[in-house]
């Protein structure tokens, strides 16, 4: 009996119809088994190489070197996950007062998966316009929220940007070193975020009201006075969509420590429903 694996080119052979026949069905099994681990690898390949996530990234207004921290920002988080970018810099200039004009479309997030807003604008208060911006996210569209953030709009009469942030915050301390505690370390986000972290010189945003959907994963201890806590990194849900945020920030020297990359990192991930509980990026989804 012909040993089917080492079957040779029935097109060289002498016999029947039926010999070729049967030669040919042969080979074309071979063929299938052969061809089976090629297509199993190639829909392997195929979903390691997910469509990134498409991130637009709204930075500018007052009193922070967002030139620096667009740059930190982006190329940090595309360096450890499977991220693209569209980068927003406009405002600064304009100070508190600026209206990033993205804003002003009617579906100003659509054709992203996820939007990091490190904008500083304190002094814009208008309804409508926070409430509009808001709603985007409402209506699903992942969010990352970042220090200044956190201080924008706030003089706005509307909740709904502090709602979508899940803290509210009007004032912060002076800049200067403070320890961060991680007090959920089994959340996928805090998955390698040290236990304490004693961070550069920022400001300590101090949080008045912490919202239902909002999980606190660490707080922030104000210096001499450790028993006064301020959440300062976070989870939220606002109606369809997940937010991540964290009020820390404001200098560059943060921002480029590999723990604030990694932590940005997961959260972006986890607002996309891109985290697994491990802490890692889902198939597709993070930097071999
Ligand atoms: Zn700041």
């Amino acid at each position: 009996m012909k040993n089917p694996s080492i079957q040779t080119n029935p097109s060289c052979s002498v016999g029947s119809g039926f010999e070729f026949r049967h030669s040919f069905v042969i080979r074309h099994s071979n063929f299938v088994i052969l061809l089976a681990p090629l297509l199993l690898l190639l829909t392997l390949s195929v979903s390691r190489a997910a469509e990134p996530l498409r991130a637009l990234l709204i930075t500018g207004g007052c009193c922070h070197d967002y030139e620096a921290q667009k740059k930190i920002l982006s190329e940090g988080i595309s360096a450890r996950a499977n991220v693209t970018w569209t980068i927003l810099h406009e405002g600064d200039r304009d100070g508190k007062d600026h209206q990033f004009s993205i804003y002003e479309k009617p579906n100003w997030a659509k054709g992203f998966d996820v939007i990091v807003h490190n904008e500083c604008s304190g002094k814009v208060t208008n309804v409508t316009w926070v409430e509009h911006i808001a709603k985007a996210h409402f209506d699903g569209v992942p969010a990352v929220v970042i220090h200044c953030s956190i201080h924008s709009y706030r003089e706005s009469k509307t909740d709904e940007w502090r709602k979508l942030l899940g803290v509210s915050s009007f004032r912060h301390q002076a800049k200067r070193e403070f320890e961060v505690v991680n007090i959920k370390p089994g959340h996928p986000v805090m998955k390698g975020f040290p236990a304490t972290w004693h961070h550069d010189p920022d400001e300590l945003y101090e949080i008045v009201k912490v919202w239902p959907d909002c999980i606190p994963l660490a707080e922030s201890l104000t210096p001499k006075k450790e028993n006064e806590k301020h959440p300062s990194i976070w989870v939220n849900t606002y109606g369809k969509a997940r937010v991540f945020g964290t009020t820390l920030g404001h200098g560059n020297e943060t921002m480029q420590r590999p723990e604030y990359l990694d932590l940005v990192t997961r959260g972006l991930l986890w607002a996309c429903d891109k985290l697994d509980e491990d802490g890692k990026a889902k198939a597709g989804y993070g930097k071999q």
